[in-house]
C-alpha cells in the first residue's frame, strides 16, 4: 500500500517540462549519467541541442536534435531537481545530469529513463488516454474508454489509458466536487456528469501547473485567501481526517492498491448519481 508516498500527478510533469525548456531548450546541453545506468543514452545526447520538451500525463519527453527522445517517468521515487551552476560533485544514484552554463538538472530514482526514437515516443502516447492539461486532448476518447470499463469510477479515473495524468489527489477531489463515491460503478456515470468532471479536471490541472501545487477548495469555505491555505486546507477529503466541508470523518479504504478517500455524507455510497 502506498500510504505515505505519492506519485507526482500530471501537473507536476507539465511544470517540469516547462521549467526544463525554459532553462535548457534551444542550446546544446551537456549530459552525463554519473551513476552509469544511463551512460550510453547520455553520451548520445551530450552536447546536442534540446529542441523541445513535452509531457503527456505522467510521462516526460526531452526531444534532442537528431531525433533522440529521452523518455522519463518519475514513478514513486523519482525526482528531477534544478540547481544553479556550479553544480555540486555528483553523489549517490544520479541517473542523469543535464547542464547549461548557468543551470543544471539532476534526475534520480526515476522508474524510466530511456532513449527513444520519435516512433517510440508515439507508441507510449498511443497507449495513454487524453491528458486534460494538453490543448490537443480529445475528451471523446476518454468518454469512449470509460464506457468500456466495468470497474468503479474510482479505479477508472486512475487508469492512464482512460485519462492521463490523474493521480490520487485529483481523483479524490474531483469525485468529492461532484458528490460521487469512489465505488460508484462507472456505468452509472452519465454523459453530462462526465462532461462536468472533465471540465473540472481541465481547470484544476491547468491551475496546478500554474500554481505548482494542488488547491481544490473554494478559499471562501476556509475563510482565508488562496495564497495562505496550508496543504491540509487545500483539499476537501484527500489525506484529511475530517471533511473540510461538513466535518464528517473521512472514510479511507484500499482501492486496487491505492488509498481512496471519501466523505460518505457528501458522497453517499449507494446513491445512483
Ligand atoms: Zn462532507
Amino acid at each position: 500500500m502506498r500510504a505515505c508516498l505519492a506519485v507526482p500527478e500530471g501537473h507536476t510533469i507539465h511544470r517540469l517540462a516547462r521549467d526544463l525548456a525554459g532553462d535548457l531548450a534551444g542550446s546544446p546541453v551537456r549530459a552525463s549519467s554519473p551513476q552509469g545506468r544511463f551512460a550510453a543514452g547520455a553520451a548520445l545526447i551530450d552536447d546536442r541541442v534540446l529542441e523541445r520538451t513535452d509531457a503527456h500525463g505522467k510521462h516526460l519527453f526531452l526531444e534532442h536534435e537528431g531525433d533522440l527522445v529521452v523518455h522519463i517517468h518519475l514513478g514513486l521515487y523519482g525526482t528531477f531537481r534544478r540547481l544553479p551552476q556550479p553544480m555540486p560533485a555528483p553523489i549517490g544514484a544520479l541517473r542523469l545530469r543535464l547542464e547549461s552554463e548557468r543551470i543544471g538538472w539532476d534526475l534520480r530514482g526515476a522508474t524510466a529513463c530511456e532513449l527513444l526514437t520519435p516512433a517510440g515516443k508515439a507508441l507510449i502516447v498511443a497507449r495513454l488516454g487524453p491528458d486534460p492539461i494538453r490543448r490537443d486532448a480529445d475528451p471523446e476518447r476518454a468518454w469512449a474508454a470509460l464506457r468500456r470499463r466495468r470497474s468503479s469510477i474510482g479505479q477508472a479515473l486512475m487508469d492512464q489509458a482512460v485519462l492521463a495524468g490523474i493521480g490520487n489527489v485529483y481523483r479524490a477531489e474531483v469525485l468529492f466536487a461532484h458528490g460521487i463515491h469512489p465505488l460508484v460503478p462507472t456505468r452509472d456515470i452519465d454523459r453530462p456528469l462526465w462532461d462536468a468532471m472533465w471540465a473540472w479536471l481541465v481547470a484544476a490541472l491547468r491551475r496546478g501547473v500554474k500554481e505548482r501545487r494542488i488547491v481544490t477548495v473554494d478559499p471562501k469555505e476556509v475563510g482565508k485567501p488562496r495564497s495562505r491555505l496550508s496543504v491540509a486546507e487545500s483539499r476537501y477529503v484527500y489525506r484529511r481526517e475530517h471533511c473540510l466541508r461538513c466535518g464528517t470523518p473521512v472514510c479511507r479504504f484500499d482501492l486496487a492498491g491505492r488509498w481512496a478517500y471519501a466523505c460518505e455524507r457528501c458522497q453517499p455510497p449507494y446513491r445512483v448519481v
